[in-house]
């Protein structure tokens, strides 16, 4: 909570300062922006943090009014061992990462048979076969002639091409709803080779969780921010940015009141969506505008359920499971923690998600607790607690993460990387680490040094 009382120190610091000019404006306090401005005032840079929520974090939410003091989360939870950016940060703040969870969860839905699998391995052979192709895997876009007509071929039509999609099917949906947040129709065959090409072999997938939250890592990013001297002011939703000859202007709203602060650089920080629903002075260049159109919008609803005991233990493979499910993963949150309550995460993505964002939260939880009942009938007498989130409605998000629709990787990720004057961008989506916080570290690195660069 150190972080909150340097941030009403802050604030009332601010109040005296309010022409200060900045050498950084930072538009957003997710992971990508509060890692630029760690490094900016690591440089010594003067920096100001602008955030439309009442907390930081962005997408990293845990939920922690849970009982016997457990916690669960709503967005992201696993890191991988290529993750170093996360990794390393873990270290330096002294939070602890755990390795893979001792108990995984239960399948929604009955085993897959032989011949699934059999596709499943082939289409990834055929993967593997395109992924050595690509030259320079830090820079997928410049893709050999060959390959780049794929990014415009989904993932669906090229499972079709190699006679796999029917044997497959229910295997390719669950990992793009999973994995993509979407469905394998939307998704470019080129950029699921990319990954593989980026990611490369040996990469263990999910193996660590942040042991008390994942929140902890952008609170104690705060933290550092506010001890090094910079400003963070929550509740200030942005609504234009101006660029002005020798530097950027932002007009944002804290707690209603206008405020404008003024820098010499700003770094966009938001969440993709949000971009063409601000005010730009001038206009957002046309190109990046028509860039952001091949950005795809990934779903995702997480459903969290506390339980006052944790039965799936007793039976870790059901004897029935439901006919079908919107519902493509359970897992346990708890694990690690102590008490005899545990949570269970529901995960729904893609289509699932986008059909379920029309049900209520409680409507949500309903249709969980049935999927479980098939299951475990007694499990609705054990409920504690339950929340839903669904990512797409959340205004400061608007979705979960990015896919690559056909042309994102191969025409609009090397523009949106591009800087528009004193304004540079970052954000998960700009990252090759594709929707995840290594990506958005990553983005924010870039971005920092572009600002440093600029400065010099
Ligand atoms: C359900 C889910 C599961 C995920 N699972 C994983 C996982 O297991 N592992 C992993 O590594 N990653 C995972 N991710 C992805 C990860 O959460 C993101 O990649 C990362 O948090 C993005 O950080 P960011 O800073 O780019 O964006 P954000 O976190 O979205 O930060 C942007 C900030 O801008 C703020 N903002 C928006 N509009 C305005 C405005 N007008 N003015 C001021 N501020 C504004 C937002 O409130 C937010 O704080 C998951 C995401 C979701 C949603």
């Amino acid at each position: 909570m150190g972080y909150t009382l340097a941030y009403h120190r802050t604030g009332e610091i601010m109040s005296d300062s309010q022409n200060q000019r900045y050498d950084c404006v930072v538009l957003g306090a997710g992971l990508a922006g509060l890692y630029a401005a760690y490094l900016l005032r690591q440089s010594n840079f003067s920096v100001c943090v602008l955030e439309a929520r009442e907390r930081v974090g962005g997408r990293v939410c845990t939920w922690r009014a849970l009982a016997n003091q457990q916690h669960a989360e709503l967005g992201p939870e696993f890191v991988d061992s290529n993750h170093s950016r996360v990794i390393r940060l873990a270290e330096r703040f002294n939070l602890t990462l755990s390795t893979r969870p001792d108990f995984w969860g239960v399948s929604p839905t009955p085993p897959l048979g032989r011949r699934a699998r059999r596709a499943w391995r082939q289409f990834w052979n055929a993967i593997d076969a395109l992924a050595a192709q690509i030259p320079d895997r830090y820079a997928p876009w410049h893709a050999p002639e060959p390959l780049r007509p794929l990014d415009c071929v989904t993932m669906r039509a090229y499972a079709e091409r190699l006679g796999v999609w029917e044997a497959g099917e229910p295997l390719f949906r669950r990992y793009t709803q999973n994995m993509e947040a979407t469905e394998p129709e939307n998704l470019s065959v080129y950029s699921v080779a990319a990954q593989e090409a980026f990611y490369g072999k040996g990469v263990a997938a999910g193996v660590y969780r942040f042991v008390d939250g994942t929140d902890t890592l952008p609170r104690a990013l705060a933290d550092a921010v506010v001890a090094q001297g910079g400003e963070l002011r929550l509740n200030t939703p942005v609504e234009a940015i101006e660029q002005i000859p020798d530097g950027v202007r932002v007009h944002a709203r804290q707690e209603g009141k206008p405020l404008t602060v003024q820098a010499s650089h700003a770094i966009v920080a938001l969440p993709f969506p949000v971009l063409t629903q601000l005010e730009w002075r001038p206009a957002l260049a046309s190109w990046r505008v028509e860039a952001l159109q091949h950005a795809g919008r990934g779903a995702v609803i997480r459903t969290l359920i506390q339980f006052r005991r944790r039965f799936w233990r007793d039976e870790p493979y059901p004897r029935a499971y439901p006919s079908r499910s919107e519902v493509s993963a359970v897992w346990e949150e708890t694990d690690l923690q102590a008490g005899d309550s545990g949570v269970l995460s529901f995960w729904t993505g893609g289509e699932s998600a986008r059909r379920w964002a029309s049900l209520s939260e409680q409507a949500r939880i309903d249709e969980c607790l049935r999927l479980l009942e098939g299951m475990y009938p007694e499990c609705r007498a054990q409920v504690v607690a339950a929340r839903s989130h669904d990512w797409q409605a959340d205004p400061f998000a608007q979705h979960a993460y990015i896919y690559h629709a056909p042309g994102y990787l191969t025409e609009a990720l090397p523009l949106l990387r591009q800087h528009e004057g004193r304004v540079h961008f970052a954000g998960d989506y700009l990252s090759l680490f594709v929707g995840y916080m290594e990506g958005a570290l990553e983005s924010g690195e870039r971005a920092a040094q572009a600002v440093q660069h600029a400065s010099s």
